[in-house]
């Protein structure tokens, strides 16, 4: 074993070494992409090569496991990742997006922070679309909390028939409108201890809201984001509560907000629930889950939304 395997890739070195303590020969067959650079062929069972200091290389270059179904999906690590490495990659992974998506935004449409927090609450369960068509309207019949807390319920149910939900929409407006003017004095508390009393308002919403109209750093755990972190590898958890605590324990905090941003713009445009883009994707030699979807980049690239 030569020093450089034992100081590069020391998981390699004792892999070797203790195969040599027990047979007495030297043994190529753990042939690993550290072990590859070293003189050894590529393992080809593989998706991902795993460099020592943590840098996923090249998964385009092995090929995919394929089941006895057909369906291809991603080998196993060939190397547990240490926690160094996955915060680099994390922080990497956060910097390409950043490259792809240099206008990434919140999509809804807002010009206060009451807008936006009733913005946000009418998102649930339809599109940034579809409420940013609902919200003109809405905005200029009831302009701030005490109009809210006034409001005629049908009324309200009428403008926000559209998004669905709309009565227990219409009926969360009229209750935050109420609870803001009766303990804010009508406006948006700006801390999230105090959001998520309002009715309605998860932790969810209230980093949004903090995020993006208060400039305080959020984690936006929604289904986008969920999806993407476990894809990615920096969690296994799905709570989202967990979810937001390991991710935030990965990235740093002044990029919270805009994380959120890159990953949700890359759910809707790429990373798919279903059939996600690999192909065409932007982070996928930093993704050990390549492989999930479409491969081919021709392919993958007709499955991509732009807009
Ligand atoms: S599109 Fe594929 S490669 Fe890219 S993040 Fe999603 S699962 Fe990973």
């Amino acid at each position: 074993m030569s020093f450089e395997v034992e100081r590069t890739f020391p998981a390699c070195a004792r892999l070797h070494r203790r195969r040599f303590e027990r047979t007495g020969t030297r043994d190529s067959s753990h042939k690993s992409a550290s072990c590859a650079q070293l003189g050894s062929p590529p393992v080809l069972g593989g998706l991902q090569e795993f460099r020592g200091r943590g840098v996923w290389v090249g998964p385009s270059r092995l090929p995919n496991v394929t089941t006895s179904g057909g369906t291809s999906s991603p080998a196993p690590l060939l190397h547990a990742e240490s926690r160094l490495a996955l915060v680099r990659r994390a922080r990497r992974t956060n910097r390409e997006l950043a490259q792809t998506y240099p206008d990434a935004r919140c999509e809804l449409d807002f010009t206060t922070p009451l807008e936006l927090l009733v913005a946000t609450v009418l998102s649930a369960q339809t599109t940034d679309k579809r409420v940013n068509m609902t919200t003109p309207e809405l905005f200029s019949r009831y302009p701030d909390a005490a109009a809210y807390a006034a409001a005629d319920r049908e009324d309200l149910e009428d403008i926000l028939r559209p998004t669905g939900f709309f009565r227990a929409k219409a009926q969360a407006l009229i209750g935050i409108g109420q609870a803001l003017v009766e303990r804010y004095d009508g406006q948006v508390p700006r801390r999230l201890d105090d959001l998520v009393t309002l009715p309605g308002v998860g932790r969810k919403t209230a980093n949004v809201v903090l995020g993006d109209a208060f400039g305080v750093p959020g984690l936006t755990v929604d289904t986008h984001f969920g999806r993407l972190v476990r894809r990615l590898g920096w969690t296994t958890e799905e709570d989202p509560v967990k979810v937001e605590t390991e991710v935030g324990e990965l990235i740093e905090k002044r990029e919270w907000t805009m994380l959120s941003h890159r990953l949700i713009f890359h759910g809707r445009r790429v990373c798919f629930a279903r059939k996600p883009a690999c192909g065409a994707c932007t982070v996928s030699h930093l993704c050990p889950s390549f492989g999930i979807g479409e491969t081919d980049p021709a392919v993958a690239a007709t499955l991509v939304k732009t807009d």
